[in-house]
């Protein structure tokens, strides 16, 4: 039996094999990578100074205001300038997560958004991402496949959210989902005064089930626990992102146990966006208690200034969580990820052997300690 005290230790963490279905691609962008584009394409930032770019882009006490949160996004956003640099951001994207042992990675893009820096194609990006993300595959022991959906401006006039949906298609050897937000800058779309918006919503997302993508749906955030019930009834979302409003309607835990929809929570996000007031008040202890199925995620690393270790630390260290309920998360997230069948099942057998190997470990040092 491993006891928390043991695996407390963030080395023990950080050699643990990892999942995560939930982090952004620009939201991982190092910092250091983004100075460097910057000066080697003329681009101009708002500061020339790394130190103040820093201040400006991490995000080290909670927002009053949620789109604060965001706002670093449209700095980072400039290193995709083009097919070379955007392949550079996602190589190293890929490594982060690689170096703290996530062994299999579901990607967030916003094709669109990305495009809309440099003028890029949907193409330059795609064909950007995917190759970034093989070279680091090559390099290093981990798979990433990629949720790509559109923006939060949804009505942007360049890059539709159809187009979007269209081009994610033509590369299904690694998008293998696809994310739609539950808001938008124009809106919530199942307010009643947002018909048009909720029918392209749903247009799209049955356009994307019926093509071979899976659904994910960021909802349950900042929106209210009605949102997450829109995006399974109307969306026939497969996944959530976020979703721990839902914990404020019964009908909607109910739902999403029945259904066993996994969540995405993202708890350093959660704090630092102000979306939940603080690690204490934070509702995954209660979404697990009703039987939940929820798993472990950085959303974007690089704001938050936290790896996937450093989470798993916050969960068992704060919220009280046990390794052995740490664990189930881990394969909580595996058995969620949109693989087909087969690479989870080589998956879930590698990550059993893993696990054996190293409590074994850790049995032994603990031995010798007596
Ligand atoms: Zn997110």
């Amino acid at each position: 039996m491993v006891s928390s005290r043991e695996v407390d230790s963030f080395a023990f963490l950080q050699s643990l094999p990892k999942v995560e279905l939930h982090r952004h691609l620009i939201g991982s962008i190092r910092i250091e990578t983004l100075f460097d584009i910057a000066t080697k394409n003329s681009i101009s930032l708002p500061t020339d100074d790394l130190h103040g770019l820093k201040n400006l882009i991490e995000i080290r006490k909670p927002v009053p205001i949620f789109r604060q949160f965001l706002a670093p996004l449209n700095i980072l956003g400039l290193c995709f300038h083009d097919k070379k640099t955007t392949a550079r951001v996602t190589y190293e994207a890929v490594e982060d997560a690689a170096k703290d042992n996530v062994k299999y990675l579901e990607l967030g893009i916003s094709p669109a958004f990305e495009a809309s820096f440099h003028h890029l194609s949907l193409e330059e990006v795609f064909e950007g991402v995917i190759e970034g993300l093989r070279r680091a595959e090559e390099r290093y022991d981990i798979k990433v496949n990629l949720l790509a959906g559109p923006t939060f401006k949804w009505r942007e006039k360049i890059h539709s959210p159809p187009q979007v949906l269209e081009t994610s298609l033509r590369y299904k050897e690694k998008v293998v989902g696809f994310g739609l937000p539950a808001e938008t800058k124009e809106g919530v779309p199942f307010l009643r005064w947002h018909e048009e918006l909720k029918r392209e919503y749903a247009m799209l997302a049955k356009r994307a089930k019926e093509s071979g993508l899976p659904l994910t749906v960021h909802a349950g955030e900042i929106g209210s626990a009605q949102s997450v019930m829109d995006a399974i009834k109307h969306l026939k979302a497969d996944r959530i992102g976020h979703g721990i409003r839902s914990v404020r309607n019964p009908r909607v835990l109910k739902c999403l146990i029945e259904k066993r929809i996994p969540l995405e929570i993202c708890i350093s996000s959660n704090v630092k966006s102000g979306v939940v007031k603080s690690l204490n008040e934070h509702p995954i202890r209660q979404l697990w208690y009703h039987g939940v199925v929820i798993t472990i995620n950085t959303d974007d690393p690089t704001l938050c200034g936290i790896t996937l270790t450093k989470e798993y630390r916050i969960l068992l260290s704060d919220l009280k969580f046990s390794y052995a309920e740490l664990k189930k998360l881990i394969f909580n997230a595996l058995a969620s990820g949109f693989l087909v069948e087969k690479e989870k099942e080589h998956l879930n057998k590698s990550f059993q052997r893993r696990f054996a190997k190293l409590e074994g470990l850790l049995n032994i040092s603990l031995r010798f300690k007596q």
